[in-house]
């Protein structure tokens, strides 16, 4: 029988409520479950591989994403670099992970400061403004044009963006963890 110390849920996993850290997103194009678990030796050579540096040492030695710094170009070179097939495309279509931004009510723009600073970052125009009674703005993810770059993380001043999953995933097996 499975301990219960072994198990994490995925979202879990992506808050980092096991350690209580920061949350911790595994790689783009990263297998599903366990099977990204099972499969991921922890060689780092997808943390190696990264231009942009996004790519840390996280829990467990497993891979995990980091935008203090830089967001991620979806430009492969992980997935490429992974020998062990922990990250990998099976067609154009794939996705590299069903994560968007969110924006908390630390944001200075609904505090009547005006800031673009994110907007102004996202390539793919995912965030507009809402002007609000009494003059501030709101921001608004459009979840359909967002990709989860993470670039407009590194741009906000006062750290009001979070990138998470939106949808519920199944539970990791942490056996040799
Ligand atoms: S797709 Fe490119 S930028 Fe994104 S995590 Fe992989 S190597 Fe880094
Ligand atoms: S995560 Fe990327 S695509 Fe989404 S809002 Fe931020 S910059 Fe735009
Ligand atoms: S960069 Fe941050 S503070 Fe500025 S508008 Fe965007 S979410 Fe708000």
């Amino acid at each position: 029988m499975e301990s219960t110390n072994n198990i994490i849920s995925r979202r879990h996993f992506l808050r980092g409520d096991f350690s209580n850290k920061t949350a911790q997103m595994f790689p783009p194009w990263s297998l599903s479950g366990n099977d990204f678990i099972n499969a991921c030796t922890r060689c780092n050579e997808c943390i190696n591989a990264c231009p942009e540096k996004i790519i840390i040492i996280g829990e467990g030695g497993y891979p995990v994403i980091n935008f203090d710094h830089s967001g991620c170009s979806f430009c492969q070179e992980c997935v490429t670099a992974c020998n062990e097939g922990a990250l990998s495309i099976n067609n154009t279509e794939q996705l590299p992970w069903n994560l968007t931004a969110n924006i908390s009510t630390e944001c200075i723009s609904l505090h009547g400061v005006t800031c673009r600073s994110c907007s102004d970052s996202c390539d793919e125009e995912a965030i507009s403004f809402r002007l609000q009674v009494g003059g501030s703005s709101q921001p608004e993810i459009n979840e359909k044009s967002c990709t989860g770059c993470g670039y407009c993380v590194v741009t906000c001043p006062v750290n009001a963006i979070k990138i998470s999953e939106n949808i519920a995933h199944e539970e990791y097996d942490y056996e040799h963890y």
